[in-house]
């Protein structure tokens, strides 16, 4: 016969099921594992601390009201949390957190794991006579934590990259695979978590290495014949933190190596953090005992910024860099490129190497003629958000009204008038655009377009607000 707790938390995971995306529920749910219930209590046992923390931070409520509904008003969730030291075979060591009171938590006797560590026993492997050398760990200071800027695109990366990089090796997160786009800041994280770690762990061997270098670095040590060297070199690193590993494609001898490495890294409780440009799952000439063991630790995505992450990053980097930009040029910026934070950035750059050669203001003006050089070649269209935020702007609306359901007129017009320019201004579909205009479906778009253009041939004043909006938008 099934558990009784198996069944709540089964009955629990449709609830959570139908409230949180599939790739959350993958990995955030799906490692749970229900171990008892008692007097309307339901322990359920978590993978790491930092697992524990992530979900009372983002899943809490959903949490207490799934207990609620499965276990009625006194229904409670305990964790039991799997002590981070995963590598000798002993049984899961767990300790019991009550669900309630998460300030209690906060007291480091409540919620520091015990550390289990001290007794490990020494790695067998260490070869006598090898020296911990000084590794010089290819770090470059500017990608730090510090300078890189959260939001919803890379709030679980960077989540975690935090977490391994303060008990690295110590976390469930081994390897952690950063994983995402062109631009997408992996290489700035992959370095943050190297800082952090040389910071507070002054002591470890961090090593920062692109895979090229790193095939480079092996086909030069096969030529020279000092494979071993090569191999024990890296078999010393604490904390190795390779790049872009999507080049290891095709290369088996590499892969080959790079496996014994990862091995002996992983076995010996050393941390590695890796970047791809594609999910494990997508990597493609790969040896699949590698490919598996990408999948051990965490894969965590690098999403493109939305909109307002992309404004609070370029007022970021202007302050840092103490000029002087007007707010309406930096959204201007944040608007027009959507693409990734190294355009961003390269885009901010040539307008400041424009405005210092000739000697010319930043004003809105040079931004638009600027941007429409910089973009020109990647097909640039007008965004939604943009037309959005022109259109509030020139009818002096918060720019969330028109994105809200509200019936109100002056928003409802123009809310169509937006609607109008997204329709003939971007390529988006019908249904994208009535999404980002207030949830409204395809036939309310095609009802707007019609609206706008009639009114068009039958009020004047109205046709003059389209001509002057036409040209606002429009980036010649
Ligand atoms: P990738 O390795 O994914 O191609 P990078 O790490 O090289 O991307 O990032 C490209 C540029 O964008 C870098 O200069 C980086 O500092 C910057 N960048 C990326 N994400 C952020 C962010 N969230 N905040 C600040 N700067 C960022
Ligand atoms: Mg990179």
């Amino acid at each position: 016969m099934e558990k009784a707790y198996v069944k709540v938390w089964e009955s629990c995971l449709e609830i959570i099921k139908d409230n949180v995306s599939s790739q959350s529920f993958k990995t955030w749910f799906e490692p749970i594992k229900p171990v008892k219930l008692s007097s309307n209590v339901l322990t359920i046992q978590v993978p790491s601390q930092f697992f524990y923390e992530w979900l009372e931070e983002h899943y809490i409520t959903l949490l207490k009201k799934t207990i609620k509904k499965e276990l009625g008003t006194e229904g409670r969730l305990e964790y039991s949390i799997i002590m981070e030291n995963s590598h000798n075979a002993s049984k899961p060591y767990t300790v019991k957190i009550p669900t309630t009171s998460k300030k209690e938590l906060k007291n480091p006797s409540v919620s520091m794991p015990i550390d289990l560590n001290q007794n490990t026993i020494r790695n067998p492997f260490i070869i006598p006579g090898l020296k911990k050398v000084n590794v010089e760990s290819q770090l470059n200071q500017n990608y730090s934590f510090e300078n890189l800027v959260e939001g919803d695109c890379n709030r679980l990366a960077r989540s975690a990259g935090f977490a391994v990089a303060n008990k690295p090796g110590g976390t469930a997160f081994n390897p952690l695979l950063i994983y995402g786009g062109v631009g997408l800041g992996k290489t700035h994280l992959a370095h943050a978590i190297g800082i952090q770690i040389k910071n507070e762990f002054p002591n470890k061997t961090v090593l920062y290495v692109s895979s090229e270098k790193f095939t480079q670095q092996y086909i030069d040590s096969v030529r020279n014949n000092n494979q071993n060297d090569f191999i024990h070199f890296y078999q010393m690193i604490d904390v190795l933190i390779i790049d872009d590993v999507q080049y290891f494609a095709g290369k088996e001898k590499t892969q080959d190596v790079f496996f014994h490495i990862f091995n002996h890294l992983h076995q010996t409780g050393k941390q590695l953090v890796l970047t791809a440009d594609k999910p494990p799952v997508e990597l493609q000439g790969f040896e699949q005992r590698l490919l598996s063991r990408f999948k051990w630790g965490l894969a965590a995505d690098l999403q493109t910024p939305g909109l307002e992450t992309r404004i609070a990053i370029l007022e970021k980097k202007v302050y840092a860099d103490g000029i002087d930009l007007p707010k309406e040029v930096i959204e201007y910026l944040a608007y027009s490129i959507t693409t990734n934070v190294r355009e961003l950035e390269g885009a901010l750059i040539s307008l400041l190497a424009q405005s210092s050669m000739n000697k010319k203001a930043i004003t809105l003006e040079l931004a638009k003629q600027m941007i429409d050089k910089f973009v020109k070649n990647t097909a640039r269209e007008v965004s939604i958000d943009y037309i959005q935020k022109v259109v509030c702007d020139y009818f002096d609306l918060p720019i969330e009204l028109l994105k809200s359901k509200t019936r109100k007129r002056e928003v409802v017009q123009a809310r169509q008038i937006a609607m109008y320019f997204a329709k003939s201004m971007t390529k988006s579909s019908l249904a994208t655009i009535g999404l980002h205009c207030g949830g409204k479906d395809h036939a309310t778009v095609l009802h707007a377009c019609r609206t706008v253009n009639n009114l068009m041939d039958t009020d004047k004043r109205f046709k003059n607000y389209i001509d002057e909006l036409n040209k606002k938008i429009s980036i010649q």
